[in-house]
């Protein structure tokens, strides 16, 4: 037997990790999972190229939790270590490695940015183990040692025949504080977090399984039941395959195993593999974002090789794809590391572009593939791509190819279809593409109804970040202009039937002026008389686009703009010449009546616009219905 002093400078490094792990404690059990994993590969790779002449067979991990003995398990038939090796890769390695990291992040750990996932390895049993045991046998031929240390820098090592079988058992004697790891609900629960998907089967405890009946039996005869070993994970998810392996429903089937409590089927998946100038492979999923979405629940996981690190992908998936569901496996994004530094790490950053440049290739070959499909789905994946166009330059230059322009009508336009096929029609004086659209076509209708009368196109853009959208598309698209449906550049239109005749002279449309601008009395009115349409409405109120823009701005976080606060309320009140109404207010010499009947339009005008509330509406609902008994 042998005893020794593990090589640490730094005493006591056990209390002292364990402290600043405090909170993570539970990853432990991934990082024993991991070296058995490792092991297990290792021993896969010399069978397979002559190195151990044995069969690689079906090797398995198992977790076994003995509560009365108060210990925890873990048992690989990987390829084992000699008593040298012991010596070597856990006196010496695994140790420096721990004290390297303390060295390393003495001060920065306490802050807040770390992550928390620091790939510490077989050390980390110490964070909830009183004692550790490691009994193993090599491949090669030599005897099994047991090691053991109670979490001071000593230990013993000494040959043993308690072992015959290759592979190694890590023994956790579990401290008196960390007990909850002795609960099998407690275990399952981490495995299931961190192992579903590792690449080397899994077993915890055994499960009672039905054989099928022969073809013969009897009819009386009952099932026959065994019991089976219960394997917790799925060793070949679907990401490590190739997209030619998989169909739609494996593609569907992986999501929900991914997220067992989604019932929701998701609407696409892209599938990611690259494997330079860094390794990644993936799956993301576009989920349903329209039914009261829980992002803070099922999002996309991010994996290291099939173990499970974590699902804050801040910073590695472009914001705009934080909606998205689904997998990210790569060995190149560094864990042990701060948030921050991920940030700004060169790799990440690549890692990030590279899938925003694949989400936008596959929407391009999704629209392409099936359009109408794409039409219909495009509802509730609308505010993803629109994020993206706002947020990242590159995907906006591609949004040409996926990025769709709804109409009140349920048409879906391309960006270049709208060039083609609407230009021509809503081009004002100055030669810019005018681009009429509504925000909620339910308020807006009668301003909708009357843009298509003249036979304009309406566009339906109503995801809460439309201000922003538009404010970039006017940016990035030469000689173009929007113009929510109830704006005043609809006026500066050069219309088709542009020869509106005029039933009012210029006299008389300047005492129309006159007459409702001082029965109207309010500045925050401008009142225009202009030669509308006889069926237009006879007043109408318009808001200078660039005024609620700015109101629309601030609301939706993109303002504050020069501190400003309570944009002053401007309006234009766009009254009819060729209405029925404006004759007859010309004409009335009763001047109470005169009064009484402009007010009442400005009423109207203000309902349909969704202006008049309070006293104003309690007033006016009066009159009306005084007006109706006369
Ligand atoms: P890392 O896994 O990062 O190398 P660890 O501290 O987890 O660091 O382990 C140190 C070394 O101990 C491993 O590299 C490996 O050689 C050896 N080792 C750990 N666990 C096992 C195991 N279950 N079977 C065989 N070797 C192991």
């Amino acid at each position: 037997m042998t005893k020794g002093n593990i090589n640490v400078s730094v005493e006591n490094i056990f209390p002292l990790i364990k402290k600043f792990l405090y909170s993570d404690h539970e990853i432990f059990l991934r990082e024993l999972i991991s070296n058995a994993t490792d092991a297990t590969l290792k021993l896969k790779h010399l069978t397979s190229i002559g190195e151990i002449k044995t069969d690689y067979g079906q090797p398995k991990i198992e977790v076994k939790i003995d509560k009365d003995a108060k210990t925890l398990t873990i048992i690989d038939q990987g390829i084992g270590m000699t008593g040298a090796e012991v010596e070597k890769y856990i006196n010496q390695v695994a140790f420096s490695g721990a004290e390297e990291f303390l060295e390393k992040y003495k001060d920065s750990v306490k802050d807040s940015g770390i992550i928390g996932h620091f790939g510490l390895g077989f050390y980390s049993a110490f964070m909830v183990a009183e004692k550790v045991e490691i009994l193993t046998k090599s491949y090669k031929e030599e005897p099994a040692v047991r090691w053991i240390c109670d979490g001071s820098p000593q230990y013993t090592l000494e040959d043993t025949n308690d072992k015959t079988d290759r592979g190694t058992e890590i023994v956790l004697h579990i401290a008196e504080d960390s007990t909850e790891f002795l609960e099998e609900s407690r275990i399952r629960e981490l495995l299931l977090k961190y192992n579903k998907f590792m690449p080397v089967p899994i077993k915890f405890g055994t499960k009672t399984e039905t054989l099928p009946l022969a073809e013969d039996a009897a009819e009386d005869a009952k099932a026959e039941t065994v019991q089976v070993d219960n394997i917790i994970n799925n060793p070949t998810p679907a990401w490590t395959k190739t997209p030619s392996e998989l169909s739609d429903a494996d593609y569907k089937e992986f999501y929900h195993e991914l997220y067992p409590m989604q019932f929701e089927e998701p609407l696409f998946n892209i599938h990611l593999n690259v494997d330079y100038p860094f390794n990644l492979t993936g799956i993301l999923y576009f989920p349903k974002l329209t039914n009261g979405l829980n992002i803070e629940k099922d999002k996309i996981q991010l994996y290291q090789n099939q173990v499970y690190v974590t699902d804050e992908v801040k910073g590695i998936v472009p914001d705009f794809l934080m909606l998205l569901r689904g997998v990210i496996d790569s060995p190149d994004i560094p864990l042990n590391v701060s948030r921050s530094y991920l940030q700004a790490d060169g790799a990440v950053k690549k890692i990030s572009s590279y899938i925003t440049k694949k989400v936008g290739d596959k929407m391009a070959s999704l629209f392409n593939e099936n359009r109408e499909d794409y039409e219909k789905k495009w509802n509730d994946i609308k505010i993803v791509i629109e994020y993206g166009m706002i947020s990242e330059d590159k995907f906006f230059d591609k949004s040409d190819k996926f990025a769709l322009y709804p109409t009140t009508e349920g048409k879906y336009y391309l960006w270049s279809e709208l060039e083609e096929q609407v230009k021509p029609m809503q081009t004002d004086k100055d030669g810019n593409f005018v681009i009429l659209y509504s925000t909620n076509a339910d308020e807006q209708h009668s301003y909708i109804q009357s843009a298509k009368d003249k036979g304009y196109e309406v566009l339906l853009l109503d995801s809460p970040i439309v201000p922003h959208l538009i404010q970039k598309l006017e940016q990035s698209k030469e000689k173009i202009s929007f113009a929510r449906v109830d704006a005043d550049h609809l006026n500066n239109l050069i219309k088709k039937d542009d020869a509106a005749i005029s039933k009012l002279n210029e006299t008389e449309k300047e005492s129309l002026k006159k007459n409702i601008e001082e029965a109207v009395n309010d500045t925050k009115f401008s009142v225009q008389v202009e030669d509308l349409g006889s069926s237009e409405a006879p007043f109408m109120i318009t808001q200078p686009e660039f005024m609620r823009r700015m109101k629309d701005m601030q609301a939706t976080g993109g303002g504050g703009m020069f501190g400003m606060s309570g944009f002053p309320e401007m309006y234009n009140l766009v009254v009819n010449s060729n209405s029925e109404l404006a004759a007859e207010i010309l004409k009335n010499d009763n001047a109470e009546e005169k009064n009484s009947k402009i007010k009442y339009a400005l009423d109207l005008a203000k309902l349909s616009q969704n202006l008049l509330k309070g006293k104003d509406l309690t007033e006016f609902i009066q009159r009306s219905y005084q007006q109706l008994s006369k």
